[in-house]
């Protein structure tokens, strides 16, 4: 499951900052997930969740945010939350992701 490999990576960074900062807890953890990066959402809070240890009782907010394609037909670019649709200008299937394929840590909250 790609999610597994996704929380492990989350918990490592965390793990790091958590020692840099000689953290006792991570209080929370604020991740920003692009909608066309195949992530579950669902799939990478339970993942996070059952991490045993460092993120266990962490706050987790995960935020979706929207992906954008680029039309390499006629250039158009527009909001999408699939990899699986037309252009709606020229109805081509020839597209590029501009953005959405990310995931950010934007924040961690160390105590
Ligand atoms: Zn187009």
């Amino acid at each position: 499951m790609h999610e597994l490999s996704i929380a492990a990576n989350i918990i490592s960074i965390a793990k790091g900052e958590l020692s840099k900062a000689n953290g006792q807890k991570l209080e929370k953890i604020h991740l920003q997930v692009g909608s066309l990066s195949g992530i579950e959402i669902e799939s990478l809070l339970f993942a996070l969740k059952s991490s045993h240890g460092v993120l266990e009782d962490t706050e987790i907010k995960i935020e979706e945010m929207p992906g954008k394609l680029r039309c390499l037909e006629c250039g158009v670019e527009f909001e999408s939350a699939d990899l699986y649709t037309l252009c709606p200008q020229c109805r081509q299937f020839k597209l590029e992701v501009v953005v959405g394929k990310e995931l950010i840590i934007k924040s961690m909250t160390i105590s």
